[in-house]
């Protein structure tokens, strides 16, 4: 890595530079980079030998006024107040994108879950449950997973928080097991808007994903689900990583097998139905059609950028490129289908589970994948023709002019309350 890119102020510099084609009060713009509110805590548990651990969490609350906070908890040693922050308001700006009537929140903890049990992550979730409880309600801040946290932790969080409450509010949380009032299709559905975003942008540009090279960087929940549908479109996967390395295979490789490898070994690394090994930054510069970042944010900085020979890049992660490496791209002209679009089908599938929720009345997976399609189609529609009418120099800038117009009428709409 080259740069040492702190996210908020990635995310600041992307609201100014969309905010510079729409008139905004520059109060008003102060108002939309800075979150309305963040907590910094310290869970203390006591660890499986006895001992007593403190770790540090944080939520933060960026803006409510389309709706209530919306968005994940992650649990990963690299959490810190500013990428809370950052992600925070990525969130506002995903939910207005895909117009779905939610504010942005996220929180994190700041810890490797590899280094604890499984009961001491269950301590540890229903700690943050616990300290979270007055902030958060279906009403008021609604959480979910995000990298390293999945079902599991939020069943344990909706239990925490209705033991805690003495009532039944299965949607003060997102992205449970369908048993404990999750929604169909929620576990695929972040790399499942990926890939129709991606599609949509093919055919923007007159092309199809049929046919198409596709590389995935990242081969978790977004990564794989992403590589599994988009080989059923007739993409061919060329390469696949995670954080232990890449496999290639000109021919293409079968993402399912590959997942059943790494299910089995913990890696992609070592898949014998591959051609040859790679790393994460040979994946990255490889000559493919269609590039999934789908790890962590800035996994892309300048230096790689200058190397990407992708035409088509779809963000399966949030923030996957510093802001260096996306004016790099713009002018090396790479259509870059900017993350608040393409990985928006994890909370368009959560708004679809809280609704389910609030109505106890249940979806099947045919609906909820037939709805998201239609949200993601909708707001790509939409972005391409803030583009063309504005003349705005990327999706990325079209995606938070369309965002940031949303949010703004909302407030506006509210009224001053001094
Ligand atoms: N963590 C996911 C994201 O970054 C999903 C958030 C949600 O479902 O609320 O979009």
């Amino acid at each position: 890595m080259t740069e040492d890119v702190n996210p908020f102020k990635s995310l600041q510099q992307q609201l100014d530079q969309a905010a510079s084609y729409l008139d905004i009060d520059d109060g008003l713009l102060e108002r939309l980079k800075q979150p309305e509110r963040v907590l910094e805590t310290n869970l203390t548990i006591k660890r499986d030998d006895g001992s007593l651990d403190t770790v540090q969490a944080y939520r933060s609350q960026f803006n409510g006024d389309r709706g209530p906070y919306k968005g994940g908890i992650r649990y990963h040693p690299g959490v810190n107040r500013d990428e809370v922050k950052a992600l925070s308001g990525w969130m506002v700006y995903k939910c207005a994108v895909v117009d779905i009537p939610f504010g942005g929140g996220k929180g994190g903890i700041a810890i490797d879950p590899s280094n604890y049990s499984v009961d001491e992550i269950e301590r540890i979730t229903r700690a943050f449950a616990t300290e979270l409880r007055p902030l958060i309600g279906e009403e008021k801040d609604i959480p979910a997973p995000d990298v390293n946290t999945g079902q599991r932790e939020m069943n344990w969080f909706k239990d925490t928080y209705e033991t805690l409450e003495d009532t039944t509010a299965p949607g003060v949380i997102t992205g449970k097991a369908p048993d404990s009032g999750g929604s169909a299709g929620r576990v695929e559905a972040t790399g499942r808007s990926t890939v129709i975003a991606a599609r949509e942008a093919f055919e923007y540009l007159g092309r199809s994903i049929e046919g198409a090279s596709v590389a995935v960087q990242g081969y978790g929940n977004a990564g794989w689900i992403a590589a599994k549908l988009a080989h059923s479109m007739g993409a061919q996967i060329v390469a696949v990583s995670d954080s232990s390395g890449g496999v290639y295979s000109k021919e293409g490789l079968n993402p399912v097998r590959v997942r059943e490898h790494k299910d089995e070994t913990g890696s992609v690394v070592g898949y014998e139905g591959a051609e040859s090994e790679l790393t994460n930054e040979e994946l990255l510069t490889l000559d493919v059609d269609l590039l999934i970042p789908a790890a962590l944010e800035n996994a892309i900085d300048e230096e790689i950028a200058s190397d990407i020979s992708a035409d088509i890049i779809s963000e399966a992660a949030n923030g996957p490129l510093t802001p260096k490496a996306d004016n790099i791209l713009a002018d090396k002209d790479v259509h870059i289908v900017p993350d608040i679009l393409a990985n928006a089908g994890g909370v368009t599938v959560s708004y679809f589970e809280w609704v389910q929720n609030r109505q106890r009345f249940y979806w099947d997976e045919k609906r909820v994948n037939d709805e998201l399609e239609s949200v993601i189609v909708n707001a790509f529609d939409t972005l391409i023709d803030t583009y063309e009418e504005k003349n705005l120099p990327t999706l990325r800038t079209a995606a938070y002019v369309v965002a940031i117009q949303r949010v703004i009428n909302a407030y506006d709409q509210g009224g001053a309350w001094p």
